[in-house]
């Protein structure tokens, strides 16, 4: 083990990682279906799509005939269908989370317009994957599976309407416009609805034959809110509306339609019921656009992540050549390595490159996540429906199995001598109790995912074009950098923008359920940290209960003013531990991945070779993403911890008291004992007595002792968090590129 981990810390990486390390650390390699719509979905952007892009395709907001021949390549490739079981012509069965995350960062790794192009069919058909009738599933999910030759039927191309024009639904969804009536409902016969619905950047609508479309009732005869199925054939009207004149995107089509339709009541999504002369709609519009979204936006996560990833290499490929010319002779530095003879270039690159892994790693564990939790689900609703359970007191029995699912992560963080094993296997044994743990981890990783991913990435994607020069935004850059700065905005923005995941991230990131898997989360980076110290695991996990110590004192705590400290209405509070929650995750799943790849890359004789140099270049990776997590972490918790205290007295002679006889004095006994170690400091400072913290002289401090430890323990982790940085920086300079990128520019 000695002997690897000294090969491993010599060897440098030889190449970008290719498809056999990401399968091992998206963890697809035993998929070999998988493998093949990767390269088909890969051989439509790298082909048509970047063609299109190249050839100026994206200067122009209508839906044009080269746009609209793309689908074709969706349909031939096995994109379109992958969304659909075998029995709806689909090819793949069960849950296809990761499927479509592996479609979209393909996609998206030349031109997210395309990628939206294709997900937003699916996206147009989720309520009724989610939640449609057997009926409505059997109808447009088949019909939505590509033509075979000779079969002549009309294939349905989906569209998603809920945005509605100023000042209706955008981010506040219930805000609905939309309307729903009763428009004829002869005794003993199916009632027929009157569909008002007008839409705003609804994408597909340049296309689109159906949409599944969210309203509310404007009739004391229908209850509450709900989708509705609407087919261009309905009688009434179908206007797609004006193109959207979006700057991102060009390759999907977004209109703002508007629609005046007679439909029946057979296409209220998920079917109703009568009641007292009511229709009753199964499901309001709010609870199927909250099955939807919670899978569809992990998807659009990737996209940013793909974006990031795309760009190391043609900013290699630029920073090398870049002082070519003059004087400078084949073999020079200046020749070789041009722009990567500067620091600050290879550095930034690598922030790049690292955010862009993080990113990756985050959004293809929620993927893969939301796969476990679907079959899962579904025995939960079995279970529910076989015990008659709705509503209220389908509640109650979760929040029963809630309790059990805390019960035996308390039974598994004891050594396994002293647990209670009959009780831990009838646990274990529970799907429900599974479930549980699944689904409150998954309330967190969706949002988290979207949010940091898409957000962090479109500022990380900005550094990208910056580092291509002038370059960086003409059309003409290579990897079309900057479309894809400006196309991550966009990924930021639809499904939800920034505020709607961290409002969501803020009432699930309390759920006890997911802080005590945090905890064990945390135990198991310590873990990892003894053997790999390299990846920052050790800084990660320090992080992480600065962050966990933070998100539990402000649920009790209140600011100077006496006013609750976490609150729904308090988001300078709620937010930035939301966006740190986010730092940690991402990072988290970074070393998750690379563990798993220096665990399983033996495995695979065609990785032999460069194994040690991949695992060696991502430790570091790992290390430089971790520093700077814990750096965000860090200031965050720090701002809000000690920001909604009062200072005592802001005059020049108590401050400088405070700070000279408390603070400095501390650090100064501090510092001396660290010796580069944290256990060190932490070690001094249980030995001191008299340590100016623990008398608590600033009374600024008093109860925030612990955090101040930690705070300053996180400092003392970051240790060789650089030098990782000056060691991969040396990497980029010698990895082995093409010699042009693989699709044209
Ligand atoms: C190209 C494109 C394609 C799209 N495709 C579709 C589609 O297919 N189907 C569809 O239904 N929609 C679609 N959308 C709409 C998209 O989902 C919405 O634009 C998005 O959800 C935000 O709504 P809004 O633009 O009305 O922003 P607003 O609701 O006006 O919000 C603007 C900003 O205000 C702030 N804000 C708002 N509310 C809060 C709050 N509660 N707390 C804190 N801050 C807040 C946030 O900073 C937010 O970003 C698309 C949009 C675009 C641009």
């Amino acid at each position: 083990m000695e002997a690897l981990a000294e090969t491993k810390s010599h060897a440098s990486l030889q190449t970008l990682p290719g498809d056999d390390v990401r399968q091992m650390m998206w963890r697809f390699t035993d998929r070999y279906e998988l493998h093949m719509l990767v390269q088909a979905a890969r051989h439509v952007a790298r082909g048509p799509v970047a063609r299109l892009v190249a050839g100026g395709g994206r200067n122009s907001h209508e839906w044009t005939a080269d746009k609209a021949a793309l689908l074709p390549h969706f349909d031939e490739s096995g994109i379109t269908a992958a969304f659909l079981d075998p029995a709806q012509g689909g090819f793949i069965a069960g849950p296809k989370n990761l499927v479509l995350a592996l479609i979209a960062f393909e996609l998206a790794w030349v031109d997210a317009g395309a990628a939206t192009c294709s997900l937003a069919g699916n996206l147009g058909l989720a309520p009724i994957h989610e939640r449609g009738t057997p009926e409505q599933r059997a109808k447009y999910m088949v019909a939505a599976a590509p033509a075979k030759p000779g079969d002549h039927r009309k294939q349905v191309r989906a569209a998603f309407a809920l945005t509605e024009p100023i000042p209706f639904v955008g981010v506040e969804t219930g805000m609905l416009a939309g309307k729903v009536r009763v428009a004829e409902w002869k005794e003993g016969d199916e009632p027929v609805l009157q569909v008002d619905k007008r839409g705003r950047f609804i994408t597909n609508m340049g296309f689109a034959n159906v949409v599944t479309a969210a309203v509310d009732s404007d009739d004391k005869r229908i209850e509450g809110s709900c989708m509705v199925i609407l087919e261009e054939d309905d009688p009434g009207l179908w206007d797609r509306g004006t193109p959207t004149k979006k700057l991102v995107h060009q390759l999907s089509s977004t209109n703002d339609p508007v629609f005046s339709l007679r439909v029946p009541a057979r296409r209220i999504v998920g079917g109703y019921a009568v009641r007292d002369g009511v229709i009753v709609p199964n499901y309001s519009h709010s609870e199927i656009i909250e099955a939807v979204f919670r899978r569809t936006r992990v998807t659009v996560g990737l996209m940013t992540s793909a974006k990031l990833l795309s760009a190391v290499e043609p900013i290699i490929l630029y920073q090398r050549r870049r002082f070519r010319g003059g004087e400078g002779a084949p073999g020079t530095p200046r020749f070789e390595l041009g722009i990567q003879q500067k620091e600050d270039a290879l550095h930034r690159l690598l922030d790049v490159w690292a955010t862009g892994e993080a990113s990756a790693s985050l959004g293809f564990a929620a993927a893969r996540w939301f796969d476990e939790l679907d079959s899962l689900e579904k025995e939960k609703d079995q279970w529910l429906a076989e015990k008659k359970l709705t509503g209220r007191a389908a509640f109650k029995e979760l929040s029963k199995k809630q309790d059990e699912a805390l019960e035996l992560l308390k039974i598994t963080s004891r050594p396994v001598g002293e647990r209670e094993h009959k009780r831990e296997e009838e646990l274990q044994s529970d799907p429900l109790v599974r479930f549980a743990m699944l689904d409150s981890v998954a309330n967190v990783l969706c949002p988290a995912c979207k949010l940091w991913n898409t957000g962090h990435g479109a500022n990380m994607m900005r550094e990208a074009v910056s580092l291509m020069g002038g370059y960086g935004i003409t059309e003409d850059c290579p990897g079309f950098l900057g479309q894809k700065w400006m196309d991550a905005q966009l990924e930021a923005t639809y499904e939800g923008p920034e505020a709607v995941q961290r409002l969501q991230l803020s009432l699930t990131m309390t759920n006890e359920l997911f802080l005590a898997q945090f905890e064990q989360w945390i135990a198991e980076m310590r873990r990892i940290a003894s053997d790999r110290p390299g990846t920052g695991a050790c800084t990660l996990a320090t992080a992480m209960q600065l962050w966990m110590w933070a998100i539990k004192r402000v649920q009790t705590a209140t600011d100077a003013d006496g006013d609750r400290l976490y609150h729904k209405s308090r988001q300078g509070v709620t937010f930035p531990l939301a966006d740190a929650l986010c730092w940690l995750l991402a990072a988290r799943q970074f070393i998750l991945d690379v563990v798993e790849l220096d665990g399983k890359g033996t495995e695979n004789s065609a990785l032999a070779e460069s194994l040690a140099g991949t695992v060696s270049f991502f430790t570091d990776l790992c290390h430089i993403q971790t520093a700077r997590a814990a750096g965000e972490v860090g200031r965050i918790c720090a701002e809000i911890i000690h920001g909604y205290n009062r200072h005592p007295a802001w005059d020049e002679a108590s401050c400088h008291a405070c700070y000279c006889a408390s603070e400095l004095e501390s650090l100064e006994s501090i510092i001396p004992g660290i010796e580069g170690s944290a256990r060190a400091y932490s070690d001094v400072y249980e030995s001191n007595e008299s340590h100016p913290l623990k008398a608590g002289p600033c009374v600024r401090f008093a109860g925030l002792e612990a955090f101040v430890r930690l705070r300053a323990k996180l400092d003392g982790c970051l240790t060789g968090c650089r030098l990782a940085k000056d060691r991969a920086a040396e990497a980029l300079t010698k990895v082995m590129t093409r010699e042009a990128l693989d699709y044209p520019a």
